[in-house]
């Protein structure tokens, strides 16, 4: 009963590494920052995987400082 309990926790930790370790594609980071996502469980899905991965919240602020580039660029041409 214990062993097949704590078989269950290890099967449960290697999932998560395993999630933790496949990172999300820069299309899903991208939509995110744009805030393009189709559903609240795709952003909660996102900002799940932010919150243990350094590299991929390293992309959001990329592409986000490329997107508020971009914006300004387009707001200085509109005046
Ligand atoms: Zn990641």
């Amino acid at each position: 009963m214990s062993a097949a309990n704590n078989n269950l926790q290890r099967e449960e930790r290697l999932l998560m590494l395993h999630a933790i370790h496949r990172h999300l594609s820069e299309e899903l980071l991208d939509e995110y920052v744009r805030r393009t996502l189709p559903s609240e469980d795709a952003i909660a899905f996102v900002e799940e995987h932010l919150l243990v991965c350094e590299r991929c919240r390293q992309i959001v602020r990329e592409t986000d400082d490329l997107v508020t580039v971009l914006r300004n660029a387009f707001a200085a041409a509109a005046c």
